[in-house]
C-alpha cells in the first residue's frame, strides 16, 4: 500500500524538504501554522489541511520540522494537535532540531498510544534541503528507521543510525557545536584579515585553494565578502542550539571551553535584527567589540 505523507512545519527547511518528497511522487498532505506559507506546496499538488489533527486523519507518516520543542509540544498537545486525530499505529519523524531529553520523553509516551517516534534531526542547511542532500540523523529502532529510510531519502544523501530514541538529537548538537567552532574560526580568520589590511577575497581564496577548503566556508563565501547575511541557517536558531549543547554537556558531564565561549556569542538575548540574519553575522559581533 501507497504510504500516505504529512508534513508539519513549512519554514526555510521544510518548504524545500516537503517539495523533495513531492518531486519524489509521495501523496502529500501539509499544515503550517502561517496557511499562507502553504501555497507554494498547494500548487505543486501538496493537499493542504487546516490542522495537524486532520493531517494525522490524512497521514500514515508525519514529518515534523519546527522551530524546537514548544512548537513540537504545541503541534502534538494543542487544541487540534495531532494526538486529537488518529495517529495509533503510525509514525512521526521529527526532524527539529531539539534537546535529546524531549525526544526519548516524547518517544516513551507515544509508544503508549502506539505510535512510532523517530528523532531525525538534519545536518545541513537551505541549499542542501533544496537539492536534497541532507544528513539525517537518526534515532530509535533502527528496523522502523530502516523501514523509513526510501522517503527519508527523498530529502536527503544519507541516514544515519545514530542509536536509541534521543541519539540523533545528541548527534544533531555535538555537530552544531561544531559547525559553530567552525563558524566563529572563519568569522574571526576574516576580521583578524581585515583589520590587517588584507583583501577578504585574497583571504577567502588563500583558504578555499589549501586544506581547510570546505562547503560550509564555500556557502558562506558571498556573505563575508558582502557583509550582507540573509538566514539560511538563522542566528537565533543556532542560538538556540547552543543553549541546548550547554544543557547536554551540563547533564552529561562534558567540559566545553570553546562551547560556553560560543553560547556567550550565538545569545538568544542578542540585538532582534541579528538574531534574523544568518549565524554567520556572528562576525558583526567582532566589529562592534
Ligand atoms: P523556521 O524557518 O523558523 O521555521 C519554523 C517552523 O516552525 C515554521 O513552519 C513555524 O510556523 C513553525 N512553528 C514555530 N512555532 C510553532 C508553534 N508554536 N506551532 C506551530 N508551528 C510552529 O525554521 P527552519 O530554519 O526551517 O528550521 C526548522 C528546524 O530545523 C529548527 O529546529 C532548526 O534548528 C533546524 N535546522 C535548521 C537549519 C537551517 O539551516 N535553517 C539547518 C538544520 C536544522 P510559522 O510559519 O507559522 O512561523
Amino acid at each position: 500500500m501507497t504510504q500516505r505523507i504529512g508534513f508539519i512545519g513549512l519554514g526555510i527547511m521544510g518548504q524545500a524538504m516537503a517539495a523533495n518528497i513531492l518531486k519524489h511522487g509521495h501523496a502529500l498532505s501539509v499544515y503550517n501554522r502561517t496557511a499562507g506559507k502553504a501555497e507554494t506546496l498547494r500548487a505543486a499538488g501538496a493537499q493542504v489541511v487546516d490542522t495537524p489533527a486532520q493531517l494525522a486523519d490524512a497521514s500514515d507518516i508525519i514529518i515534523l520540522m519546527l522551530t524546537g520543542q514548544e512548537a513540537v509540544d504545541a503541534v502534538l498537545h494543542g487544541e487540534d494537535g495531532l494526538l486529537h486525530g488518529n495517529c495509533a499505529g503510525k509514525t512521526v519523524i521529527n526532524m527539529s532540531t531539539v534537546p535529546p531529553a524531549c525526544s526519548k520523553d516524547w518517544a516513551a509516551a507515544l509508544a503508549g498510544k502506539g505510535i512510532t517516534m523517530i528523532d531525525a534531526p538534519v545536518s545541513g542547511s537551505k541549499v542542501p534541503a533544496e537539492q536534497g542532500t541532507l544528513v539525517i540523523l537518526a534515532g530509535g529502532p533502527e528496523d522502523a528507521i530502516r523501514a523509513q529510510e526510501p522517503l527519508l531519502l527523498s530529502m536527503g544523501r544519507k541516514v544515519i543510525c545514530c542509536g536509541e530514541s534521543g541519539s540523533g538529537s545528541s548527534m544533531k548538537l555535538a555537530i552544531n557545536l561544531l559547525l559553530g567552532i567552525m563558524m566563529e574560526g572563519m568569522a574571526e580568520a576574516v576580521h583578524l584579515a581585515e583589520r590587517s589590511g588584507l583583501n577578504v577575497e585574497t583571504l577567502l581564496d588563500a583558504v578555499a585553494s589549501g586544506p581547510l577548503a570546505c562547503t560550509l566556508f564555500q556557502l558562506k563565501e558571498n556573505m563575508f565578502k558582502t557583509k550582507a547575511y540573509p538566514p539560511q541557517f538563522p542566528f537565533k536558531h543556532m542560538a538556540k542550539d547552543m543553549q541546548f549543547v550547554i544543557a547536554a554537556a551540563r547533564e552529561n558531564g562534558a567540559h566545553l571551553p570553546l562551547g560556553n565561549e560560543l553560547a556567550g556569542l550565538f545569545s538568544p538575548d542578542a540585538d532582534a535584527a541579528l538574531l534574523e540574519q544568518d549565524f554567520a553575522a556572528v562576525k558583526t559581533l567582532l566589529e562592534q567589540a
